[in-house]
This record gives C-alpha cells, structure tokens and sequence, in this order.
C-alpha cells in the first residue's frame, strides 16, 4: 500500500475574530515542538484567511478556504475565488462541505467546479462527501457516497491536489458519530471509487469528518483508509484540537 502522509484540518466554520489568531499561533508553536506525524492545515473564515497564513507562515500549519467560486473573478458579489485564496497565502480550500451543500443548495456539478477552480489555482482541494440519516436509514449510503464522489470530484484531480473528506451529515456538529464499522465501509468503498477512476487512487488522503472529539479521535483513526480528519468544533481550541492530533501519531 502507498504511504500517505495523515492529514488533519479544522474547520472553524463562522466562527473566529482577532483574538482567535492566538489559539492558531499556539498550535502552530506545539507543532513545532512536538513534530506531529500528520500535516496540519485550518479554515477560518475568509476574513483570517490572510492574517492568518502572514502569522502563522513557515509553521508546519498551513492555512485555507471554506469555499471559493468557481470563477477566476468577476460580478459575483460576496464570493472569494481560489485564486484569491491563494493569493491570500492559503494552501487549501474545502468545497462541498454539507453546510453548503444544504444552505446554498450547492450540486455535485458546482462542487466539482469548484474543485476544479481550486486546481487552477494551485490550491489542495479538500471534497466533502456524505449521506444524511434518511439516507442511511434507507440503505442508500454507499450509493449516495459514491455517486458524490464520481460527480464531485474533478478529472484532473490527483493524489496530491485533492483530498476526500467523508462527513456523514447525521454526524456534523451532533456528538453522534458512526461505529469504526461503518467508517471502514464507507472509506473502502470510497477507496474502490478513486482507484478505478485514478492511476493514482490509492494514494489520496481520505479524510473522516463528523464529531471528531478527543475521546473518541484514536478509534476512529486507527480505521483502515482513515488518512486523517476534518475537524469543525473541536478544532477551535488547542487544547481540543492537539490530542485529535496526536491520536494520529
Ligand atoms: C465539519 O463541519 O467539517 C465537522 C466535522 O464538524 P464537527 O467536527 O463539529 O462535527
């Protein structure tokens, strides 16, 4: 098998002001010292995106986007593309995250321009895929899954400027999370999907998102094809997001 570098992002969603930059800079300062295996990034809202990257430049946390239009640029007012992102010293951008999907009513095929706008600029894109409870309720998962990832993802994606986050939505921001059972499945399946699309397949990150909590960080983990997590509500604070990071080590 590959060797794949983990990955683990926080998700600050709308949330973070100034004052938030000194949890950034501390965890970059811990990661400094203590050199975790995993490649750390955060999203904070577009209005950090800047300062952050300028306070935290040459640490081991890179910094990204939340979303970004598909557009270079042009009349779309209140978006930010990726090429802004970039310029803003940004590394990565999330696109598809279920929020957006159900608050903008974002489709595969806008997410898969997105992911596509984000290539163009040189940016990681990080795709967001995942079933709601009716969805699972109804044994669709693995179909749902599946159909976002073929429809999401762009053709020129590649190991290394897309990352797959599995987020099933039951599971964002409830405390509620799958068992290790269901993580593998869905991971297996989505692994199966790169594969047959990508010369290089099994060699992309694919990331667990939902409810990722210290306690319960190291299980989840340890599931195969696990590369790594997106994190929204314990990553806020240092002192939450470190042992997620550790339990990748
Ligand atoms: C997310 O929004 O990407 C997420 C996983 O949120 P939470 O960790 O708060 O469930």
């Amino acid at each position: 098998m590959a060797a794949r570098q983990p990955l683990i992002v926080g998700n600050w969603k709308m949330n973070g002001l100034q004052a938030s930059l000194a949890e950034a800079k501390a965890l970059a300062e811990k990661a400094a010292a203590q050199k975790p295996v995993a490649e750390l990034g955060l999203c904070p809202p577009a209005t950090l995106v800047a300062v952050m990257a300028a306070t935290l430049k040459g640490s081991p946390v890179g910094v990204g986007g939340q979303d970004c239009h598909a557009k270079a640029s042009g009349a779309h007012t209140g978006d930010i593309s990726a090429e802004m992102l970039k310029d803003a010293g940004a590394t990565y951008v999330i696109v598809g995250h279920s929020e957006r999907r159900a608050d903008h009513g974002e489709s595969d095929e806008i997410v898969r321009a997105k992911g596509q706008a984000a290539h163009r600029a040189g940016l990681v894109a990080i795709v967001c895929v995942g079933e709601t409870l009716a969805q699972r309720d109804a044994g669709e998962t693995l179909k749902v899954v599946s159909g976002q990832v073929r429809a999401s993802l762009p053709d020129d994606a590649t190991a290394a400027n897309t990352v797959v986050a599995y987020e099933p939505v039951w599971a964002i921001g409830t405390g509620r999370t799958p068992t290790v059972e269901q993580v593998a499945e869905v991971h297996a399946a989505i692994r199966q999907d790169l594969m047959a699309r990508f010369d290089d397949g099994a060699n992309f990150r694919i990331l667990y998102g939902g409810s990722v909590k210290p306690d319960n960080a190291k299980q989840l983990m340890a599931v195969a094809d696990v590369d790594g997590a997106l994190v929204g509500g314990a990553s806020l604070k240092v002192s939450d997001f470190w042992p997620i990071i550790e339990a990748k080590n």
